[in-house]
């Protein structure tokens, strides 16, 4: 049995306002709001302006129309945005699951950091002591086994809060909240919902599925499955790496095309099993050549799927090689990259059979992560598709 997850909804309250209030201590408490110059809408605002029904978004006329009062201050985003990057370099201390979600909010996986950081409750606490001490800003914080009850139970208990869900309590909290509390359930469907005379979450969770689905389509289905905890979207951490490359100089610059082919096919499973490591797919393949006289090329691929296949990285690679037409000069060195890298989601089957244009790919995918089985169970056998082995034997002899 696995541990259950722990995941934590940050989100910082008032963010504008609040980093406004650092350097203007006498505005604490009053109503603020900041509003941008151009378009003048509400960008931020404090707790008492809203108390007057100001909103984010609102137009900035309407605003001071609700809340006369209140003290209105042009955005300073490039203070916001370092701000915002010193609060993300925090978090990153915390954990390497983060999925910062906007400038002042991130999702933090915490599963981990128990040993660490102690209960979720103790985590909890120390973001938001901590968060306070560094920056002298206010942030709430919702934690659960599920992301998107981290997020209603952040929503629920702002500003300067805390809301823990234990898994034991995420039935009853749930079904204890009105529909719209459900991420996606904006006016419209929660016209429709009061319609039927569903209120509460737990209203939809003894609909029968086929009602909604019947009401809704695939959007009923998920709301049901929300209902009942049921939620498969994790925290993704954003890429650091924004590609995963491989290239090779020749010791002697090379003319034959079969010769770069086979090298590029050594190259691609280099990049592939490296992309197969890291759980990733390339969305682009680039081929990168460097002519003998040191000037360079490099030409590159949008693939219709996302790939972590060798054999598709190098029939595309190969592909922008024949594309070149009469090469003009031998090669010194030719690379192969793979860009706009996404997560495997493990969709591969549908991906492949959707492409429809290779049957044996699902196949060939499956026998590279064979050899991906045996790389790394036995690290010091050279695992590859005979055609290369052989082609480095002949290298070595
Ligand atoms: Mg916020």
């Amino acid at each position: 049995m696995g541990r259950a997850p722990i995941i934590a909804h940050a989100d910082m309250d008032a963010f504008y306002v609040e980093a406004e209030l650092l350097d203007k201590p006498e505005l604490r408490g009053r109503k603020v709001i900041v509003a941008g110059e151009g378009r003048s809408v509400v960008l931020s605002a404090s707790y008492q302006a809203r108390q007057d029904g100001v909103r984010s978004a609102m137009p900035l006329r309407r605003a001071v129309q609700l809340s006369p009062e209140s003290v209105v201050i042009p955005p300073q985003m490039h203070r916001y945005r370092s701000l915002s990057a010193q609060i993300m370099e925090y978090f990153d201390t915390l954990t390497d699951r983060k999925e910062q979600v906007s400038v002042d909010e991130a999702f933090l996986d915490l599963t981990g950091a128990v040993r660490r950081l102690g209960t979720p409750e103790q985590m909890g606490q120390m973001i938001r002591a901590d968060i306070r001490q560094r920056f002298g800003l206010p942030v709430t914080v919702g934690i659960a086994d599920r992301k998107f009850i981290a997020k209603i139970a952040s929503t629920r208990a702002k500003p300067d809060g805390l809301l823990l869900v234990p898994p034991d309590q995420r039935l009853s909290f749930l079904h204890s909240l009105p529909v719209t509390a459900l991420w996606g359930v904006g006016g419209r469907t929660a016209e429709a919902l009061h319609q039927m005379g569903l209120r509460t979450v737990e209203d939809l969770a003894v609909t029968p599925r086929e009602t909604l689905q019947r009401r809704f389509g695939a959007t009923g289905e998920q709301l049901h499955d929300l209902a009942w905890g049921h939620d498969p979207r994790q925290v993704e951490p954003e890429r650091t790496e924004k590609s995963i490359g491989a290239e090779e100089t020749f010791a002697e610059d090379i003319s034959s095309t079969d010769q770069l082919s086979v090298e590029l096919l050594r190259l691609s499973h280099k990049v592939a099993s490296r992309l197969r490591a890291a759980g990733l797919r390339a969305g682009t393949v680039s081929l990168k050549l460097r002519w003998r006289d040191f000037t360079a090329l490099s030409r590159s691929h949008a693939l219709q799927h996302p790939t972590q296949s060798a054999a598709e990285l190098h029939s595309t690679a190969r592909s922008l090689l024949l594309g070149l037409g009469q090469r003009p000069q031998p090669v010194r060195l030719i690379g192969v990259r793979a860009e706009k890298l996404t997560d495997d989601d493990g969709a591969v089957q549908l991906s492949l059979t959707e492409t429809g244009q290779d049957a044996h790919a699902g196949e060939r995918l499956a026998a590279e992560r064979a050899l991906d089985a045996v790389a790394g169970r036995f690290p010091t056998v050279k695992a590859g598709p005979a055609s290369l082995l052989r082609s480095q034997d002949r290298r070595s002899s």
